[in-house]
Parts: C-alpha cells; structure tokens; sequence
C-alpha cells in the first residue's frame, strides 16, 4: 500500500521539481495548480479501478445477503460536483497554505514518516467528532444523510455526499489537522503534506470499497495500533455504511482510536481472526487503468453485476 501511495503521490512533485530544476524558475500557480490537480484526478481514477479489480476478484464483504449500491441516476450530478469539489478544494487548501516559492527540494524526509503517522491519527480525531455530531444532533444530519443513503457502498461513492458536508470535510479537517501538527512543533512543508493527504485520500476510497480482504489503513503506526485492537480495516467503515442515523458507530475513517477511547466501537462480523488466512496476500498493482484492455474490462464488470443484482441507494432512505 505504501508502495501505491507513494508511487502516485510523488509524480506531481517530480514534476514540479524537474520543473524548477530544468527551467531555474519557479513554477507558476496556474501550472502547478494544473499539474497537482490533473495528478490527483488521475490517481483517484486509478484508485477507482483499482478496488473495482479488487471487488471483482476477492469478493466483497456481507455480498451473501446484499449486493453493492450502484450510484443511483438521479445521484449522477451530486457524484460529480462533489468529487471535483472535494479534489480541488484540497489541492487550493494546501496551496494557498504556503509561500509560492516553496519546492518540493524543500521536503524534509526525517520527519516524513513521523508526519504521516501522526497526521492520520490527529486527523481522524477531528474527522471522528465532526462525523460523530453530524450523527447525533439532528439539525446536522440533514447534511451527512446524502452519504448514508448507500448502505453497501462501492469505491464511486466515496466522494457521494452533500456540498456542505464535502466543504467542510475537505477542508476544515485537513486544515485542523494541519494546524495541530505545527501546533506540536512539526515541520509539515508543503510536499510533506501532500503525501499525508495522500495517504487520507487511499484509506478513504479503501474504506468505501467493501472488498473482502483485511486491508487495514496504510499507516506506519499501524502494527502500534493493532496492538491495542485499534487499527481500522475496510469492514470497520462498511459497518458505518450498514447502520444509519443514531444507531451507529465506527465514527473514525482512518483508525479506530478514537472509538475504543469513546466506545463506540462495532464488532466485526466477518473479519475474525480465525477467518483471515495470512499466507494469501493482496498485492496491489502500481497501474490498474486499462489503457489497453479498456472495453474489455468494462464489458465484464458491466455483464457481470447486472447478474448479480445489482442494488441502488435508495433516495428516500433516512437511516
Ligand atoms: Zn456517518
Ligand atoms: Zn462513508
């Protein structure tokens, strides 16, 4: 997973830096902003392939009973503006952060792995209450019920939520877990938080995937984590997906820290550890767009799920 993330994360900062390097100019902001966005685009379709493959070949999770939601037709226009609104709206947080005249050359590798370990913890402390609340208090929920309105998600309803939610999770998080970070004395330059939101961005669509593997979020601390029965794998999140309104739990996205410490905590019902076979191992390929066998592909996942009956979100859900 490390090894996903990484590869893609670095490919605009390569770029950038090559830039800076090959010209003797900084990069202007259209061009840099043109080169991190069209990046995460293509990464986040990647991504999109890639747990689809995953689905396709491993399974997915609670499938003897129900099948993964499609995205409804009505829900097409929200899907949209709510993908391009939260990848952009990230990409403009992290910039308008910093000074135009920092490179990536400026990125700061000691600190890199204690930054990504740290940053997915801090911002799934925010994440947890703010998620939580929108839970709890009723004039919130308004706003998180377009979400919840996919019980059984896949991968393309990830960003599936309403403008005000996605507003404030794409940016209020990010920038307070940001902020808490530097408030701990850390440098988190420019690259260096692009990788962790890097790092946010995988767990997120892992999350939303329902793959039935034990895929647990890419963090270095992750083994500390598991420790204390606190780390988060993909049913954790799907679980959310199953229980609606107040009934629910699982609140955190990126550990499950912070429900041990407040207790709200659901049992895992597929993922024991008496059914996870250690000796077959996942291993993700670096590209899954099918440049080559791209119709071929869409023709089996298209013949295929339509068999098994495919579910759509119902949207008059409220729980
Ligand atoms: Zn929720
Ligand atoms: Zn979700």
């Amino acid at each position: 997973m490390h090894r996903w993330i990484l590869s893609h994360a670095l490919i605009p900062l390569a770029i950038h830096h090559a830039y800076v390097s090959y010209m003797g100019k900084l990069m202007g902001p259209i061009s840099t902003f043109f080169v991190y966005t069209t990046s995460t685009l293509l990464t986040m379709f990647d991504g999109a392939h890639l747990f689809r493959n995953l689905a396709y070949s491993y399974g997915v999770l609670d499938g003897d009973k129900c099948q993964r939601d499609d995205v409804p037709g009505c829900g097409v226009r929200t899907l949209f503006d709510s993908f391009f609104l939260s990848t952009i709206s990230r990409i403009m947080l992290i910039f308008l952060s910093y000074p135009i005249d920092e490179t990536p050359a400026s990125m700061n590798l000691v600190w890199l792995p204690i930054e990504i370990s740290l940053y997915g913890i801090i911002y799934d402390f925010w994440f947890y209450w703010y998620h939580r609340l929108l839970h709890e208090v009723d004039g919130l929920w308004q706003y998180h019920r377009t979400h919840h309105l996919t019980k059984h998600p896949n991968v393309l309803l990830t960003t599936y939520f309403s403008l005000e939610e996605g507003v404030f999770s794409t940016l209020a998080c990010p920038f307070l877990s940001w902020s808490s970070l530097k408030f701990m004395g850390l440098p988190m330059g420019l690259s260096e938080w692009w990788i962790c939101n890097s790092y946010i961005t995988f767990t997120e669509f892992a999350g939303h995937s329902g793959v039935r593997v034990y895929g647990s979020s890419p963090s270095p601390l992750t083994w500390l984590l598991r420790h204390f029965d606190a780390e988060i794998i993909i049913e954790d999140h799907d679980l959310h997906h199953r229980n609606g309104w107040r009934k629910s739990g699982n609140y955190g996205k990126h550990t499950r820290l912070w429900d041990r410490i407040f207790g709200t905590c659901y049992a895992r019902i597929e993922c024991l550890e008496r059914n996870i076979d250690y000796s077959n191992q996942v291993n993700l390929p670096l590209i899954s767009i099918p440049f080559r066998s791209h119709f071929v592909s869409t023709k089996l996942v298209k013949n295929d799920w339509p068999k098994r009956g495919r579910a759509q979100v119902d949207p008059d859900g409220t729980e």
